[in-house]
């Protein structure tokens, strides 16, 4: 079968791959302590699972229009002002399933071929996979641990060129559990007005957050609400990474050609899903913050457990449940101690280079998995190291 030429600059997300071959050695009788996959081990709340039961009793089982439900888009937009203190309408919110579809719909109605998109490296993969999938340059930003993950200012400005479209921004961070200040942000946002530039703000963390920090989003700023594009969605939040539900938030005129895009695609998201969602929103918050609370305690162990053993130097995030270890003292590449951890400790994890060329030297650990294998998994690493 021809394939098309596109078809080789497509890159994917490794915690997938991770996760199929994890799978297998557990088939084989292995037994693997996952850290690798981004989901959190909780149920989705009762709640919310409730209205979904609810919504297929009461017909929600047709399609629905293509930016969402009305109901909920306005449900979204309230939430999301009273939380952000933007003032979105609900003209301005796109329904997707999951948020991963609202960076391919933004890079693709937004990035012309040649463009240049500035991207954080480390971090979520499918920003570059799409990048470089349609046809614009991918512009790596790094992300330096000696500060705390976040990005240099002036690094970014010499990146910034007259061919750069669009800046992607994710904060709380995946991989690194970095986040950006208010400060980091006022800056940003003076050079994407400065520089007419895109913003697309990956903000599906932002209520994963510890230690009093508050997360703050670009949209608030100056100039910023008319060039940004905020995604966000109920995967990590409310534990419901398998209904596929997630958001933008962009300027009206952009919502409605995502939603032609969409119309093109997915036609629209599970109508009953949606109803989920909006019990979600409007009900009970006990469970968002239990659940907070827990990927704090496992993020405490985590943490002084991987600085407990040699070789590894593991900073403290602020926000998301990743930890992502510096492992340079091992003498061993990202690639090969992700691949032995896997093999012979039965720990899956996922190479830093995962994330791209700057997380050579790292490794991710997601800890939305229980102190007690969290633990199991500490002990192992410690073992196997020792044993290199
Ligand atoms: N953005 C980031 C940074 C992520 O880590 C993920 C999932 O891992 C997503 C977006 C997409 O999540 P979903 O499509 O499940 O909403």
């Amino acid at each position: 079968m021809h394939i098309a030429q596109r078809m080789q600059r497509l890159g994917t997300e490794t915690a997938f791959l991770v996760l199929a071959k994890a799978k297998a050695l557990e088939a084989q009788g292995k037994h693997v302590v996952h850290l690798e996959i981004g989901e959190p081990d909780f149920d989705t709340p009762v709640n919310i699972k409730t209205a979904a039961k609810k919504a297929l009793d009461d017909g929600f089982t047709h399609y629905g229009p293509a930016p969402g439900l009305p109901d909920f888009r306005t449900a979204i937009a309230r939430h999301m002002n009273e939380r952000l203190g933007v003032s979105y309408s609900p003209n301005q919110v796109v329904v997707t399933p999951g948020g991963k579809p609202i960076m391919f719909f933004t890079i693709l109605a937004c990035v012309d071929e040649g463009d240049e998109v500035i991207y954080p490296n480390p971090g979520f993969p499918i920003y570059e996979s799409v990048i470089n999938f349609l046809g614009g340059k991918a512009v790596p930003l790094p992300l330096r641990e000696d500060r705390q993950f976040r990005f240099d200012i002036e690094e970014l400005k010499r990146l910034i060129t007259p061919r750069t479209r669009m800046l992607i921004i994710n904060s709380p961070q995946n991989p690194t559990g970095g986040i950006l200040t208010r400060d980091d942000l006022k800056q940003i946002a003076g050079l994407a007005v400065e520089h007419d530039l895109i913003v697309l703000s990956d903000e599906i963390y932002s209520r994963i957050v510890y230690d009093g920090f508050t997360h703050v989003s670009i949209a608030t700023m100056p100039g910023m609400a008319e060039r940004t594009v905020v995604l966000d969605g109920f995967s990590k939040t409310y534990a419901m990474t398998g209904w596929r539900l997630g958001f933008g938030l962009m300027p009206e005129e952009l919502a409605r050609l995502v939603a032609q895009l969409q119309i093109n695609s997915n036609s629209c998201t599970a109508s009953f899903t949606q109803m989920a969602g909006l019990e979600a929103l409007v009900g009970p918050q006990d469970e968002v913050t239990r659940m907070d609370a827990e990927f704090k305690r496992r993020r405490d162990v985590i943490v002084e457990g991987l600085n407990s053993i040699p070789g590894f130097r593991c900073h403290k995030p602020l926000g998301a449940f990743y930890v992502f270890p510096n492992i340079t003292a091992t003498g061993k590449s990202s690639k090969f101690l992700a691949d032995y951890l896997l093999d012979e400790a039965g720990v899956a994890c996922l190479s830093g280079t995962a994330f791209g060329a700057f997380g050579e030297g790292y490794l991710r650990f997601s800890y939305a998995n229980s102190v007690e294998n969290i633990l199991i998994a500490l002990d192992r690493v410690k073992k196997a190291v020792a044993m290199l």
